[in-house]
């Protein structure tokens, strides 16, 4: 798919590790704490959002948000029960991945999370979940085919693959950058791994991260039964552009919750 004016991450480079000099910086005033305490909240609760949609397994998987206005991220502790996530439980870090407050530890995969946040300015929130259908079709390595409207809808095209990277540095980070950018897709499955999603805000990543679990899951059935047909991609464009300018409710209405789906995956 080729990349479009509309991709929801901005190009590669403007807020890249030269730019940004004082990467270190941390919370600086009564609005920067506010903005933490916030962020906190925001995050604690959409990790509750992986669990209802059938997302994660045990404490695999972590959400991340930037905090507005400040070179902070808020991720989730690691190796933590998501029954215990509270706002007090996640870490602040600085754009360098490192803690900047007495937390927990952050997420094994928080110096990634660092590197995107660095790296695609427009980028709000990451998700990484092992959701199982996702994660099947990165374990084959294959790209998810946009062959329904609901994937041109929120990808734009097909769900790509990225490479294979080691967990702990910033090489997932990197890997997640150079896949997505030039694509419209905010979701890239890792190979043999997983997948990470992102979003302008911390709800869009975890919407994304559902919808290519959703869209894993329906691909994957029908090509239990035949070959799939790829949409024309006039046809994906047009979609496309219609559900990101035209769909819901632009301006009366608040925005609707993802709805719960105990059951996880498409069982
Ligand atoms: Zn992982």
């Amino acid at each position: 798919m080729s990349p479009d004016a509309t991709s929801p991450h901005p190009a590669v480079g403007a807020g890249s590790a030269a730019g940004l000099g004082t990467a270190a910086i941390a919370s600086s005033g009564p609005a920067d704490d506010d903005a933490v305490r916030l962020t906190r909240h925001v995050v604690a609760d959409l990790h509750h959002e992986l669990v209802r949609n059938g997302l994660v397994a045990w404490t695999s998987g972590n959400i991340s948000a930037r905090v507005p206005g400040t070179d902070l991220l808020v991720i989730k502790p690691s190796g933590v029960a998501y029954d215990d996530l509270t706002a007090e439980t996640m870490v602040v870090c600085d754009l360098a991945g490192a803690k900047v407050s007495d937390d927990l530890s952050p997420s094994s995969d928080t110096a990634s999370h660092a590197y995107i946040y660095r790296h695609m300015p427009g980028v709000g929130g990451v998700v990484h979940t092992h959701s199982r259908y996702a994660t099947a079709w990165a374990a084959r390595g294959e790209p998810i085919p946009c062959v329904i409207t609901a994937m041109a809808d929120e990808f734009g095209g097909e769900i790509p693959v990225g490479p294979f990277a080691p967990i702990g540095g910033e090489e997932i980070g990197r890997a997640v950058v150079a896949t997505l950018t030039g694509h419209r897709s905010p979701a890239v499955l890792l190979r043999s791994h997983g997948v990470f999603t992102v979003g302008a805000t911390p709800r869009d990543a975890v919407k994304a991260a559902v919808m290519c679990e959703d869209a894993a899951c329906t691909v994957h059935l029908a090509s239990l039964a035949g070959q799939v047909a790829p949409l024309p991609a006039d046809q994906i464009d047009a979609l496309h552009r219609r559900y990101q300018n035209k769909y819901g409710q632009r301006s009366r209405l608040p925005p609707v919750s993802a709805a719960p789906n105990p059951q996880g995956g498409c069982e």
